[in-house]
Parts: C-alpha cells; sequence; structure tokens
C-alpha cells in the first residue's frame, strides 16, 4: 500500500517549474500543469532553465507526479480540415513538451464532432493520435490520457465505451490511457454517492477499458446533478456528489498509487486547496494512506 499522492492543479505563472513550489507550499505531492498557455495554439520555446530546474526540483520537494493538461482548443475530432490539423499540430507539441519535463501523463479532451456524428468523430480521434504518435517516436514514455467527459454537446468520451472505442482505433494503445474526472463522471451520468453505482462504474471501467489503463483521477464535486450533462466544477463536499463519492474512491485500495488532482475554485492564497486537500484527507480511513504534510495540517486544524 502507498501514499495517495493527492495535489491540484496549478499555476505556472513564473515557469512551469514554479507549480512545484506551490504544490510543496500546501503539502501535497503531486500537481497538475500546463506547459503553456492553455488557451493559445502555440507556445513560447522551451524554457532550457525552467525545464533543469522543474528535474531538479520535482524530488527535491517531495512531489512524486506531475501530469499536464493539454490545450482547451484542441480538437481532434473536429470534421473541419483546418480545425483539426491545427489541433493534431497542437497536441503533438503537448506531448514533446511534457517529453521534455519529464512528464508522463499529457490529460485531452477527447473532441467534439461538432455534428459530423459519433462515429465518424471517434475515427478522427484515432487518426488523428495515430498521425501523431507517428511523428513523435521518440515520445512514448509520455502517454495521453483521454479524459472521460461529463457529454456537453457533441463532446466525445462521456462514456467508458466511448473511450474504448477510441483506444481501439489507435494503432499503439499503449500511448493512451484514460483519466476519470469525478464531476464528469456524476454529470455524465455515473451514480457515485452510492455503494451500488459505485460498484457499477467499476464493473463497467473493468469491462470497457480495464482498471489499470485509469492512470489518474481529476477530483472535483460537481455543481450540475447527476446526468445533467453540465461540466462545473465546485469545492469536494459542497456539489451534488458530496464526501460519499470521493470516500469510496479514496479507501478502494484498487485505486492504490493511481493520483488524484483537484481543479476546483481557488485564489491565489491556495486557501481553497487547502481545505478540499484536508477534506478529501479526513475521509481516507487508513491515516498511514495520508501524505505526511497533509496529516499534519490537518490534525492542526482539528485542534484549532
Ligand atoms: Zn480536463
Ligand atoms: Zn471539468
Amino acid at each position: 500500500m502507498a501514499v495517495l499522492k493527492l495535489g491540484t492543479h496549478m499555476s505556472i505563472a513564473g515557469g512551469v517549474s514554479k507549480a512545484i513550489d506551490r504544490a510543496a507550499s500546501i503539502q501535497s505531492n503531486a500537481v497538475q500543469v500546463f506547459t503553456k498557455n492553455n488557451r493559445q495554439w502555440s507556445g513560447p520555446p522551451i524554457d532550457e532553465e525552467d525545464v533543469e530546474r522543474w528535474r531538479e526540483q520535482l524530488p527535491a520537494q517531495g512531489v512524486m507526479y506531475a501530469v499536464s493538461h493539454a490545450s482547451y482548443l484542441i480538437n481532434l475530432a473536429s470534421p473541419d480540415p483546418t480545425i483539426w490539423e491545427k489541433s493534431i499540430r497542437a497536441h503533438k507539441d503537448e506531448l514533446q513538451r511534457a517529453h521534455i519535463y519529464g512528464i508522463p501523463h499529457v490529460v485531452l479532451h477527447p473532441g467534439a464532432h461538432t455534428g459530423s456524428g459519433e462515429e465518424a468523430g471517434i475515427a478522427r480521434i484515432a487518426t488523428a493520435l495515430n498521425t501523431i504518435h507517428a511523428q513523435t517516436p521518440d515520445c512514448t514514455d509520455t502517454l495521453t490520457l483521454l479524459e472521460l467527459m461529463a457529454g456537453q454537446g457533441t463532446c466525445l468520451g462521456k462514456s467508458f465505451g466511448q473511450l474504448r472505442r477510441i483506444i481501439e482505433q489507435v494503432e499503439d494503445p499503449s500511448r493512451v490511457a484514460v483519466c476519470v474526472d469525478t464531476c464528469h463522471a456524476f454529470a455524465a451520468g455515473y451514480e457515485l454517492r452510492t455503494a451500488e453505482g459505485y460498484a457499477a462504474m467499476m464493473a463497467e471501467i473493468a469491462a470497457e477499458i480495464g482498471l489499470d489503463k485509469v492512470k489518474c483521477w481529476h477530483f472535483n464535486d460537481s455543481k450540475g446533478k447527476l446526468d445533467s450533462r453540465l461540466d462545473r466544477h465546485w469545492h469536494i463536499g459542497e456539489g451534488e456528489i458530496g464526501l460519499q463519492g470521493f470516500r469510496f474512491i479514496l479507501n478502494d485500495l484498487r485505486w492504490d498509487g493511481v493520483p488524484m488532482l483537484l481543479e476546483t475554485p481557488k485564489e491565489d492564497d491556495l486557501f481553497d486547496d487547502i481545505a478540499n486537500l484536508a477534506r478529501l484527507c479526513a475521509l481516507v480511513e487508513d491515516k498511514t494512506r495520508v501524505p505526511p504534510g497533509l496529516l499534519v495540517g490537518q490534525s492542526k486544524s482539528s485542534e484549532e
């Protein structure tokens, strides 16, 4: 049994490596970053000094896991050739940037078919990934994690079956895996709040893609209701999922070693991150699994 890898999405203001300092400042041992501005198609050239600092500071500050999130602009399912090709270039760049930093996973929203249909969209995503893989033979140690989506509009990836259909068409499936976002899962109709609902979701993950294909969790509560298709992240325990859903996942040893990252609202002071992480740690039954720094923070706050 391992210590939980718990952290949050951190700002890269001042350099990608600055996210490590932010993660360590709240005693977390995992971090998610953008490796460039996530609302732009292309980023600045790689800053070699920042890469060096990243590679040195990650172990030095006790951060055990880092994942990057690809740009929100990328749509590998697009039927529009211009957007599709731009998206291929952009995701290839995301993989290469992550690879240079030694980041093992890049979370990607699979894409939206924008009217061309599910089948066409899925084929488009797989073809794009195959093209990117062929162009990045040196990046096999950085995987694309297809994120489970809430199912808003024509967005693909709202079920583990849909994710499986994408992966099936990827020529080298070892280069893709999955990230499960709790808010998206709930909004897409997965009932995380009950033992039966959680067991059913687990059975579906096992049957469709296999539990070992899930490389990372996004831990977000949901402002939208079950099956609402609304992607609205909210503070842990304060949304429609509530604490119980997180309790199931945190104490299920089948997820031992799989990192959990929050993408909940916050200010620069990171107080909300601290509170949300403390709430999660309080749900962990075996306290030896709580990252040491977070355990200290927790006992402190309960004493006060
Ligand atoms: Zn995402
Ligand atoms: Zn989301």
